[in-house]
C-alpha cells in the first residue's frame, strides 16, 4: 500500500538548493546570482573575478529562486514526507552559512503564520490530515522529540522542568540519529505542535542568553515518529521524519577564536565535515531511507565565498 506514485524517489540523496530573497532594507543589491535554469542549474557569478573564471554553474535535482513561497517549496518536499506514513525514514536536513534561511525553511519566520509556515507545521498537519483519511484502514500515533545537539552534546529540548543534557558517546542504545532518552511527545492536532514547538524553541533560547546566537552554532532536530497498525491484517508500519536545522556552515576562522569559541569551532567543523559521510551512510543503510538536503544561498556579493565553498560542499554530496 504505497501511497507516494512519485517513482523518481528512490531513496538516493535529493538536493535543493535555495536561494534567499534581499532582506528589507537592502533591496535591490547587487546579487551573486546570475542565472536559474529550470534543470535544477544556477549560475554564480563572482564579482570578485574576471572574465571566465567569474561564472560558474552548479548542478542541483531542484533549484528554489527567491520568489518561491513556503507552499511551493513543501509541494516538492510532500511526496517524500508522505512516505514516512508507508514506513519509511526520512531525512531532511538545512545547510547553509548563518543567515541564508534554513530555519525560515525548516520553521518559518519568527513570527510564522499559516502563510509563511516551514516544513515542520506542513509536515505535522499533512501526516495529521492523512492519518485521518485513512482512519478505517490503519490507526496511526504520532510523536515527536525535539534535541538540540551543541559541542556534541544533546540537549532534550521537550523535558522542560530541568535542562537535561544527554552525551551521546555514553549511549550504548543511541541508534542511527535517535535519542531514546529524549522524551517523546504524543501529539494528534496541529495545535499540540504548535504549542510543542513554543515550549521548543523557547527551552533553545535559555542557552541563546548566556551565548550570543547559540542557534548558529547548534544543530537542532525535529523527530517525528509514526506507528501504524493496520485494522485487518494487524501489521505495524514505523516510518520516522527528521527535520535537521544545522549549524551555520561558515567557516570559523581558527586563529581568531580562543577557549570555548575555538572547542565550538572545532566541534562544528568536524560535525559539518562528518555530514557527507552521515548522509552517504542513511542513504545506503537500506531502501526504506530517503534523504534530502537544502542548500542555503544568500544572494549578496559580501557571501560570495561563503556562497561558493557551500554549493561545492553541496555538489559532493548530490
Ligand atoms: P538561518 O537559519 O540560516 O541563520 P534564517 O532562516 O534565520 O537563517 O533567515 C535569516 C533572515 O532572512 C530571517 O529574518 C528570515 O526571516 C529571512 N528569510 C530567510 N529566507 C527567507 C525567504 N525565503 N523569504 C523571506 N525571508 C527569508
Ligand atoms: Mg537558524
Amino acid at each position: 500500500m504505497l501511497y507516494n506514485q512519485v517513482q523518481d524517489l528512490k531513496g538516493t540523496i535529493r538536493v535543493y538548493c535555495r536561494v534567499r530573497p534581499f532582506l528589507q532594507g537592502q533591496a535591490n543589491g547587487q546579487s551573486t546570482v546570475d542565472y536559474i535554469g529550470e534543470n535544477g542549474n544556477i549560475m554564480i557569478v563572482n564579482p570578485l573575478k574576471q572574465g571566465k573564471d567569474a561564472r560558474k554553474v552548479f548542478s542541483f535535482n531542484k533549484v528554489f529562486g527567491p520568489n518561491v513561497t513556503q507552499e511551493q517549496i513543501y509541494i516538492d518536499t510532500q511526496p517524500l514526507i508522505r512516505s514516512v506514513l508507508d514506513g519509511f525514514n526520512v531525512c531532511i536536513f538545512a545547510y547553509g552559512q548563518t543567515g541564508s534561511g534554513k530555519t525560515y525553511t525548516m520553521s518559518g519566520p519568527a513570527l510564522t503564520t499559516e502563510q509563511t509556515w516551514g516544513i515542520n507545521y506542513r509536515a505535522l498537519h499533512d501526516l495529521f490530515q492523512i492519518s485521518k483519511e485513512r482512519a478505517d484502514m490503519v490507526k496511526y500515533e504520532v510523536g515527536v522529540q525535539m534535541i538540540e545537539i551543541y559541542n556534541e552534546q544533546v540537549r532534550d529540548l521537550l523535558f522542560t522542568l530541568t535542562i537535561c543534557t544527554l552525551d551521546i558517546r555514553n549511549n550504548s542504545q543511541l541508534n542511527g540519529l535517535n535519542v531514546p532518552d529524549a522524551s517523546w511527545v504524543p501529539v494528534s492536532s496541529t495545535r499540540d505542535v504548535l504549542e510543542l514547538m513554543r515550549i521548543g524553541q523557547n527551552n533553545r533560547a535559555v542557552g541563546a542568553t548566556a551565548l550570543n546566537e547559540r542557534s548558529s552554532r547548534s544543530h537542532s532536530v525535529l523527530t517525528i515518529h509514526v506507528y501504524g497498525k493496520e485494522l485487518v491484517s494487524g501489521s505495524i508500519l514505523k516510518g520516522c521524519l527528521h527535520l535537521v536545522d544545522l549549524a551555520g556552515s561558515e567557516r570559523v576562522d581558527k586563529s581568531e577564536a580562543v577557549g570555548d569559541r575555538l572547542k565550538e569551532a572545532q566541534h562544528i567543523n568536524r560535525s559539518l565535515s562528518a555530514l557527507g559521510d552521515v548522509i552517504s551512510a542513511l542513504a545506503q543503510k537500506s531502501g526504506q531511507a530517503k534523504t534530502l538536503m537544502f542548500v542555503h544561498i544568500s544572494p549578496e556579493v559580501n557571501a560570495i565565498g561563503e556562497t561558493i565553498s557551500t554549493l561545492k560542499f553541496a555538489e559532493r554530496v548530490a
